[in-house]
């Protein structure tokens, strides 16, 4: 990617109070917003700032002009319409949304590696849940899925990218193996929007989960983005202002999708920031943040694996996510210890226990990038690691 530095530049968030530069290696968590995402927020939420789809005065009108622009904004960033995005708190509300409003609950084929927020909606929402294994370098098993639906699975339901691993699953294939059954096929696109190319028609698939927040954008927003033809055959799941065609005491009907299912006042400041996060992703290029966060994998791995005391995990062609654990230092205690050289990483189950149980251990460490991303950030990891080695001895 062409000039990492002026991008580091964009981001006030990855600077320490004392202007000292903060070693941010924790984007598959949250991302560092840019200036352009916190511009247009602010102009939102101050400036700019109405309700949408009620009001009678221009204000209003203009806000929700660019609420809907939003929408279409969204769709657009990952080649759907607008009417098939419908606005969600983020990944996890996307798929609790569809576990349980749609219709044809039966059973939901998963992945070992999955997020606890593509496994408990389904739990929770009665589907009987079937797990598919991983492979030995730890992608989902696509021959495994293969073997193990039936006609009795109405959905696949699998993480897109890993976020534990960072391993990318063969979306177009796993839609053909669900359609071969008469499945549909939901992407958990949380890890992939802000790292791979992603085209929903291409890909194929019924359903795609993602939050802003993760894609430089705001917290309180994400989406569900579903095929038009199955959204309509979807009942709405929260009632409450806004979803309604006619309210009376004894019948109530709805609006068609995607207003049916977003009852209530929409975070409108979030979605005119999530648009802007889109701007911001496709100005510098999703192809071009993909080939630098696989540089930066490459080189982390690389300086991993000359340490005879690193366990590395997931496949070398990770996107942006690389997870690994140092013998004889709980990954906590080593996140500790970065955190004082000035580098955060992630240490924990990161919401995948499953996926901790699978590889037996309790915790990894968690090293992930993002636009801003660059090898001195690398550098200072690789840094903080040698010095818990000499305090751990
Ligand atoms: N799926 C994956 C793969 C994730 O990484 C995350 C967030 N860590 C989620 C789902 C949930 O996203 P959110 O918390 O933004 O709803």
């Amino acid at each position: 990617m062409t000039q990492t530095k002026t991008r580091k530049a964009d981001f006030p968030g990855l600077l320490n109070a004392d202007g000292t530069p903060w070693h941010y290696l924790d984007s598959a968590a949250t991302a560092q917003k840019p200036q352009a995402v916190i511009d247009a927020v602010t102009r939102a939420i101050g400036a700019d700032y109405a309700t949408v789809h009620r009001g009678v005065y221009a204000r209003s009108a203009d806000m929700t002009l660019a609420f809907e622009a939003a929408r279409r904004r969204v769709a657009q960033f990952i080649g759907g319409q607008e009417q098939e995005i419908v606005f969600t708190r983020g990944a996890t509300e996307a798929i609790n949304l569809l576990a349980y409003s749609y219709p044809d609950k039966g059973r939901v084929l998963l992945s070992e590696l999955e997020h606890h927020s593509n496994i408990v909606p389904w739990q929770l929402a009665g589907w009987q849940v079937d797990v598919c294994p991983l492979t030995q370098d730890g992608r989902i098993d696509l021959d495994a899925a293969e073997a193990m639906l039936t006609r009795e699975h109405t959905m696949v339901a699998f993480a897109h990218v890993s976020n534990v691993l960072g391993s990318v699953v063969d979306g177009k294939r796993a839609a053909d193996l669900a359609h071969a059954v008469g499945a549909k096929l939901l992407l958990d696109g949380c890890q992939a929007v802000p790292r791979v190319p992603v085209d929903v028609v291409a890909l194929d698939c019924d359903f795609y989960a993602f939050s802003a927040h993760k894609l430089y954008g705001p917290t309180g927003i994400g989406a569900l983005w579903g095929r038009a033809d199955l959204l309509d055959t979807m009942p709405p799941w929260q009632g409450g202002g806004a979803m309604i065609d006619k309210v009376t005491f004894e019948k109530t009907t709805y609006a068609p999708a995607p207003q049916r299912f977003e009852a209530g006042t929409p975070s409108i400041v979030e979605a005119v920031g999530f648009a802007a996060a889109c701007d911001y992703v496709a100005e510098v290029g999703i192809e071009a943040i993909h080939a630098h966060e696989a540089d930066l994998v490459r080189q982390t791995r690389e300086a991993l694996r000359g340490m005879n005391d690193v366990t590395l995990y997931g496949p070398e062609d990770s996107a942006g996510i690389v997870s690994f654990m140092l013998d004889g230092v709980h990954p906590h205690d080593l996140g500790t210890i970065l955190d004082e050289e000035g580098v955060a990483i992630r240490a924990g189950h990161h919401c995948a226990q499953p996926l901790m149980d699978k590889l037996g251990i309790p915790a990894t460490a968690r090293a992930s990038f993002g636009i801003y991303s660059d090898a001195e950030d690398v550098a200072a990891l690789i840094r903080g690691i040698e010095r818990t080695k000499r305090i751990f001895g």
